[in-house]
């Protein structure tokens, strides 16, 4: 129910190709092959940080791509590999392609790859061997993957709204975030929590709107166990207080005293307290109160309004400023995990498939050297059968049937045998 969802596409960079090139020396009428080998592509790479509490950032950044590497370059020089593309996310998060989950970053520090960067071409260096001393043989770089990936964060309130039926949390709660709480003119319209997103310059956080201890309780509804945990998690309550009532400072007590009630440690929390409804009041008035307040509560006190959009900005500020300087609390250290767990393809097996129109080899080894193979090179496609040889497939093939002439797909990639 309390979910941040975004959906983004992800594209680690290409291998770089390897070079076919051979030194040209004075004074020595055929040099040897000296093509390097391509760079890595670009990984993408999720790294979880404890600073961050909502997916808001990936609002505006959809699409990430990682740069391809380099192609190889003469005298054996290995072509640049490109950097990876690291994101942070929230403690919390999990990744799905499609319905299967990917990922589960649960701790601070970890760091999964998302998208793997291509495998960088052998460049024609690589190929020299006692019988081939001239190869013309390099290989492409790999494609880097590329995917849809769904991120899915459960939300846990940052801040709470507090205050007396009416005093404007659910109004303020939808003026701030994506959350479209309840808004009615008499008490105890909220009964359930509602959270919005509240994105702020360069920040965002979590808020909820908490159903008052006093509307709740006044109507005997306990609050569920998944509403106590987001009461108990929030850094800061903003308490808020209508500007219309008889009594500001009586009201603001009648609040302390029921947080103290309730117990679960809120009376302890950080509180800023908020004057709402200040549309239709003299700017005097307004100052008359705020000072009052302040008196009363020790506490910072800002005036706002709502619907008219007024003084909203310093607030989230505020509020804003203050989880930061919590967040940035040391935490408890946590060992800086890798898992790669997800990232790792199983090597093993081959398939051979009898077509109508020839044979399908799949696999994960065969498929990897056939897209790294230029099929427009001879050389390159003598080098794909030798592998192919070495894998035991062309034997495997033989014994089906295979023929010369026949049609080889290989990764979507055809070879005339
Ligand atoms: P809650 O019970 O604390 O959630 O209060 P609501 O947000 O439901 O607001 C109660 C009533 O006050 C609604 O009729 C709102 O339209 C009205 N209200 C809330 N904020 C403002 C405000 O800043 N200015 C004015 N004029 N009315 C407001
Ligand atoms: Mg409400």
């Amino acid at each position: 129910m309390f979910a941040d969802n975004v959906e983004i596409k992800v594209k680690a960079g290409k291998g770089g190709d390897g070079r076919t090139s051979f030194l040209h020396e004075k004074y020595r009428a055929k040099g040897g092959p000296d093509g390097g080998d391509g760079g890595h592509g670009g990984d993408i790479i999720f790294l979880v940080d404890h600073n961050l509490n909502t997916l808001a950032s990936f609002r505006n950044h959809k699409s990430l791509a990682a740069s391809d590497g380099e192609m190889g370059g003469k005298n054996k020089a290995h072509g640049k590999s490109a950097e990876d593309i690291t994101i942070k996310v929230p403690v919390g998060t999990m990744v799905y392609v499609g319905d299967k989950q990917i990922a589960d970053l649960a701790e601070d520090g970890q760091s999964q790859v998302m998208a793997q960067g291509g495998r960088g071409g052998f460049g024609n260096a690589h190929f020299v061997s006692s019988t081939r001393q001239s190869p013309r043989v390099a290989e492409l770089g790999e494609a880097g993957e590329e995917m849809q990936l769904r991120l899915e964060l459960k939300l846990v309130a940052d801040v709470g709204l507090i205050g007396l039926p009416n005093a404007g949390k659910s109004t303020l709660l939808s003026v701030i975030s994506n959350a479209r709480p309840e808004i009615a003119d008499y008490a105890f319209t909220t009964l359930v929590p509602n959270l919005g997103v509240v994105a702020i310059d360069d920040d965002s956080f979590v808020a909820a709107d908490i159903p008052g201890l006093i509307e709740g309780a006044s109507l005997g509804k306990g609050l569920g166990d998944e509403f106590l945990r987001h009461i108990e998690r929030t850094s800061i309550l903003l308490h808020l207080i209508d500007a219309h009532s008889q009594d500001v400072v009586t009201n603001y007590r009648l609040i302390q005293q029921e947080l103290k009630s309730y117990g679960h440690d809120l009376i302890n929390k950080e509180q800023i307290v908020v004057l709402t409804k200040i549309d239709g009041l003299e700017p005097a008035k307004v100052k008359l109160i705020v000072a009052q307040l302040k008196k009363a509560t020790k506490r910072p006190v800002y005036a706002i309004s709502a619907p008219a959009h007024k003084g909203l900005a310093e607030l989230l500020r505020a509020v804003a400023e203050i989880l930061r300087q919590h967040r940035s609390q040391p935490e408890s250290e946590t060992p800086f995990v890798y898992d790669l767990s997800n990232t790792k393809l199983p090597e093993a097996a081959w398939e051979i498939e009898k077509l109508d129109s020839g044979w399908r080899i799949s696999g994960q080894k065969p498929e990897r050297f056939a897209k790294r193979t230029d099929f427009a090179n001879p050389d390159s496609l003598a080098r794909l059968r030798d592998i192919l040889t070495k894998l035991g497939i062309v034997k495997k093939l033989e014994q089906k049937g295979l023929k010369a002439g026949d049609r080889v797909e290989v990764a979507g990639k055809d070879l005339i045998w």
